[in-house]
């Protein structure tokens, strides 16, 4: 037998080492911790039924279990062999038999890619990273490959950014391959700073080694031996496992020196965010590892010609580096084979809100809106109705009820006046203002305005500002020609895309519920 405890943020926020300790303390009283391999993992993405156990080989799927549970599972089912039903997670209760958690309607229409590993290892043990083909990758790449051969194999998967832009990932790498220079460097931007986000903590926290791999393969394909992840401070667990990660792989002789025996050396160091949202942005983020303060600058010059240290550089984000062992593994045509047109893959959302199952999802690429509100996320608590979703955070825009059944991809985003992001998606229903969600974001964005350009600085104060009147009810129609206007000189004039999409989601609020912001609004004409 084998009892998974999840080990993610939320699940040890409600006590799951204590559980652990519990389960050991419980099984050594009666002679059986040799026989029940515990095992912390990260998350399993029903972060709301924390903490998580999960007894194999039956495939029990405990929630919101605590340690004084512990002795009765101990007692019943691994002692007597009945399964506990009270503790079970309902909706894997049909009649009298259990099913399999990935029968259920939250994992069914998933597609594990980024997350793979999530929920199934032990983070911090190399050895069951290496036991899911962890790093046969990199093997391939530096015995089988040449640099040119790995481009080819990105390119042809499709595979673009999840950071948000969407950039194509084998496009960047070539710009940076092609540049040539004394020393490169890769980065990892693990920044994760948007409301209500948490894929790549999640990533990191449950599978730290794919990360480190999937750099290293860049390393040697553009020509660097230099790497840093740039991760938030505020992810305590997410750090220590990257620091056991590293240690671990260098000691495997699989990052530093002469990896494989090949004469290849990449070496990986982290350096800690102090929690600034614009330090997700690329320049600002390199700028802050040099040691300064973490301020965008104009591109060009892109980071793939002059980037950290003014050399050739590839940045991209923890869920993009988690998509990369596999396609060199799989092949591009396997990966190219999901999602739609433009839009390979899968793509991880941190489902919130007012929504039944709040957590972690991966999806192929197309699945509707729908789907993952009233299927994946068991619809909005209390039966109310579905409003909206916010997709992209604070520079993203909201989808209405009535395009609900749109395909999720970068385009088809786009078009609806939303954007991709990197994979916040919070739930709205209809007791929500969408004047106060508009207002909720811009808030954000004032307080993480770098204040370098006025346009932004200023602007989005003045955005705020009107916001407030209006839902104060003292605005005029004449008060929301002026929020229109400015919310178009603020995109057009900031600097860094931190300003440029502030305003969006006043935007789309604007173009789906502009009744609600005349609602309150005291002289109509
Ligand atoms: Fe700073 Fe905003 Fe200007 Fe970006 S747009 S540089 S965050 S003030």
């Amino acid at each position: 037998k084998q009892i998974l405890v999840c080990g993610g943020t939320g699940c040890t926020s409600s006590g799951s080492k204590k559980i652990i300790d519990k389960f050991h303390e419980e099984l050594k009283a009666r002679g059986m911790d040799e026989k029940i391999n515990i095992v912390m993992t990260g998350c399993h993405g029903l972060c709301a039924l924390g903490p998580i156990v999960i007894v194999y080989p039956d495939a029990c799927f405990y929630s919101r279990i605590s340690a004084d549970d512990i002795p009765e599972i101990v007692e019943e089912h691994l002692v007597k062999g009945n399964i506990v039903k009270k503790f079970l997670y309902e909706e894997t209760i049909v009649g009298d038999d259990i099913r399999s958690l990935h029968e259920t309607d939250f994992y069914k229409h998933q597609h594990r890619v980024a997350l793979r590993n999530c929920g199934v290892i032990n983070p911090e043990i190399i050895e069951e990273y290496i036991a899911r083909d962890g790093y046969q990758a990199l093997h391939k790449v530096l015995t089988e490959l040449k640099p040119e051969d790995v481009i080819q194999i990105l390119l042809d998967s499709g595979l673009r950014g999840r950071g948000g832009a969407g950039f194509p990932t084998g496009m960047k790498w070539k710009f940076a391959m092609g540049n040539k220079a004394d020393q490169k460097y890769v980065c990892c931007n693990a920044d994760e700073g948007d409301p209500g986000a948490f894929m790549d903590r999640s990533v990191l926290e449950g599978d730290p080694h794919v990360v480190l791999e999937a750099m290293t393969i860049a390393g040697y394909t553009i020509g660097a031996n230099q790497g840093y992840i740039y991760v938030r401070a505020e992810y305590p667990i997410a750090i220590e496992r990257l620091n056991i990660a590293i240690k671990q792989a260098r000691e495997a002789g699989m990052l530093g020196k002469d990896i494989f025996g090949t004469g290849f050396d990449f070496d990986i160091d982290l350096r800690l965010g102090a929690g600034a949202f614009v330090c997700g942005e690329e320049t600002a983020l390199m700028t802050s590892i040099e040691g300064n303060r973490g301020e965008p600058h104009p591109r060009p010059p892109f980071p793939a010609v002059k980037g950290l240290f003014q050399k050739p550089t590839i940045l991209n984000n923890v869920e993009t580096w988690a998509n990369i062992p596999r396609i060199i593994l799989q092949g591009a045509e396997w990966f190219a084979s999901m999602g739609t047109e433009k839009s390979k893959g899968t793509k991880v959302f941190a489902l919130g809100g007012k929504i039944n199952n709040v957590g972690l999802v991966e999806i192929p690429m197309g699945t509707t809106l729908r789907t993952i509100i009233e299927e994946i996320g068991g619809g909005i608590p209390g039966g109310k109705k579905f409003k909206a979703a916010q997709t992209g955070g604070p520079s993203g825009g909201c989808i209405p009820a009535s395009l609900i059944d749109t395909p999720i991809d970068y385009n088809n985003l786009l078009e609806i006046g939303s954007m991709m992001g990197s994979g916040g998606l919070i739930v709205m229903d209809e007791t929500d203002c969408m004047v106060d969600i508009a207002k909720f974001f811009l808030e954000f964005t004032v307080d993480e305005s770098c204040g370098k350009c006025a346009p932004c600085r200023i602007g989005t104060k003045r955005l705020l500002e009107l916001l407030n009147l209006i839902t104060s009810g003292k605005a005029t129609m004449d008060d929301l020609d002026r929020l229109e206007k400015l919310t178009k000189t603020i995109s057009q004039n900031s600097l860094c895309a931190l300003g440029q999409t502030a305003s969006n989601p006043v935007i789309s609020t604007l173009r789906y519920f502009k009744d609600e912001y005349i609602a309150h609004i005291v002289d109509k004409k």
